[in-house]
C-alpha cells in the first residue's frame, strides 16, 4: 500500500507513533509498528504445529514479511524515480504502509501503485518457476497440510495471492490508485477519484452482503475498511481541489490581536478569554519574534506562573507563508506546523492563517461554486453517472 502525505516538508511530519524498532532499505526507514511484532510472534506460535516445525515457521513468516516489504519498497523505488521521497515505511499487522512525501501526479501514480504488486508478482513467478524447475508441484492443499516440505511453494502462492489482492480496484488498496490514474487521464483528478470511490464502494457493499451471508466476518471487516478508504480518498482530493486556485490573501484572517514581547502570560490569558483567537502573534515593536499557542500559553501557565512573560513561552519557528501563496501550498506548511501560519508581505506581518479559518473559506468556496456553477457541476455529474 501506498500513502502520499499532504506534508511536503519531510522534516516536520511525524513519524509512525507506536514503532518499535527501525531499519534500512534503499535508504528509506523502515519502522516496525509493535503490533506487527505481536503478530510475528502469534503466526509463528500458532503455525508451529505438527509437520511443521518452529524453525519452518519462522522462516515461512519472515519471508511472508519480506514480501510485504519488497512490495513497499518497489512503491519506494517507483517514487523515487519520479523525484518523490519516501518518508518511512511502517510495517502493520495487516501489511506495509509506504508513506511518500507528497501526492504523485496522475501519470506518476500508476507506476508507483502498480509497483508494489508488480514486486509481489515477479517474486511469485520466481519462485513457482523454482518450485517447477526442481520436480516440486504446487497444490492448495498445502495450506491445510504446512510442513516444512512446502515452505516454497507456500510462498510463491501467497505472493502471487498479494499482487492480486492488491489490485483490487478499491481504495486504500493499490488497486484503487492505478484506476484513478487512469481515470484521471481524462478527466480532472477529484471527479476520477469519486469514480473509483464509487466502484470501491459497491465492492465493498458486495463484499459485506457476500460475508454476512456465508458469516464470513473477517470479510465484512475487510469491506468496512473499503468503505472507509473510499471515504477518505474522496475528501482529500475534494478538499485539495476547493484550495486549488486560491491563495493565503483570499483565505488569511486580517482581524486579529497581537502580544507585546514584554507582556506576561496574565495578559495573553486576558486576551485568550476575550476573544475567539487561539494563536497570538508577539511583536517586539514592529518585528514579529514568535507565536504564542493556545496549549503553550496554558502549558507555561501552569508551570511558571501568570507573570512569566510570553517571550519565554511562544514558538519562535513558528511557520510563515506568503499572501500570494497558493493556498494547497500553505495548507501542509501550516498543518505541519500545529494549526497556525503567520503571513508576511515584504517581512512585514499581514495576516494569520488557521486551521479553523481556512476550513470556514472552504465551506464558503463550496457553497458559491454550487450556486455559481450549475453547468459545470451538471456536465461534471453526467460524465461520471456514464461512467459509474
Ligand atoms: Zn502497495
Amino acid at each position: 500500500m501506498v500513502v502520499p502525505m499532504p506534508d511536503e516538508s519531510q522534516n516536520a511530519a511525524p513519524r509512525a507513533p507506536g514503532s518499535v524498532g527501525v531499519v534500512r532499505m534503499f535508504g528509506v526507514p523502515v519502522r516496525f509498528h509493535f503490533t506487527f511484532w505481536l503478530a510475528v510472534v502469534w503466526l509463528i506460535y500458532m503455525g508451529a504445529s505438527g509437520s511443521q516445525s518452529l524453525a519452518g515457521t519462522a522462516l515461512y513468516v519472515t519471508g511472508l514479511f519480506l514480501s510485504v516489504l519488497l512490495h513497499e519498497g518497489g512503491h519506494a523505488l517507483a517514487a523515487r524515480h519520479y523525484g518523490i521521497g519516501t518518508i518511512e515505511i511502517v510495517m502493520l499487522p495487516l501489511g506495509g504502509l509506504a508513506r511518500l512525501a507528497r501526492q504523485p501526479k496522475p501519470a506518476e501514480e500508476f507506476w508507483v501503485a502498480l509497483s508494489g504488486p508488480l514486486v509481489n508478482a515477479v517474486l511469485g513467478a520466481a519462485l513457482l518457476g523454482g518450485v517447477y524447475a526442481t520436480g516440486g508441484s504446487v497444490a492448495l492443499s498445502h495450506w491445510q497440510q504446512a510442513a516444512d516440505a512446502n515452505i516454497v511453494p507456500r510462498l510463491a502462492v501467497a505472493n502471487l495471492t498479494l499482487a492480486l489482492f492488491n489490485l483490487i480496484p478499491a481504495f486504500p488498496m493499490d488497486g484503487g490508485r492505478v484506476v484513478r490514474s487512469l481515470l484521471a487521464a481524462r478527466r480532472p483528478v477529484d471527479v476520477a477519484t469519486r469514480m473509483t470511490s464509487r466502484i470501491g464502494t459497491a465492492i465493498a457493499a458486495l463484499m459485506a452482503l457476500y460475508g454476512l451471508l456465508s458469516a464470513n466476518f473477517l470479510l465484512v471487516f475487510f469491506a468496512f475498511f473499503v468503505y472507509v478508504g473510499a471515504l477518505q480518498e474522496t475528501m482529500a482530493t475534494s478538499q485539495q481541489a476547493l484550495m486549488s486556485g486560491a491563495t493565503v490573501l483570499e483565505a488569511m484572517i486580517t482581524d486579529y490581536r497581537t502580544l507585546n514581547h514584554g507582556d506576561t502570560l496574565r495578559e495573553a490569558a486576558a486576551l485568550l478569554l476575550a476573544t475567539s483567537q487561539q494563536d497570538f502573534p508577539v511583536l517586539s515593536g514592529e518585528q514579529v519574534t514568535g507565536l504564542l499557542s493556545r496549549s503553550a500559553l496554558l502549558a507555561a501557565m501552569a508551570e511558571e506562573g501568570p507573570d512569566a512573560f510570553v517571550a519565554g513561552a511562544m514558538e519562535r519557528n513558528f511557520a510563515r507563508v506568503t499572501p500570494g501563496m497558493d493556498l494547497s501550498e500553505a495548507a501542509p506548511v501550516m498543518a505541519a506546523a500545529g494549526n497556525c501560519a503567520l503571513v508576511f508581505h515584504e517581512e512585514r506581518l499581514a495576516g494569520m492563517l488557521t486551521a479553523e479559518n481556512l476550513s470556514e473559506f472552504l465551506i464558503l468556496r463550496k457553497i458559491r461554486a454550487e450556486r455559481a456553477g450549475p453547468p459545470a457541476s451538471n456536465q461534471s455529474n453526467n460524465g461520471e453517472s456514464q461512467d459509474g
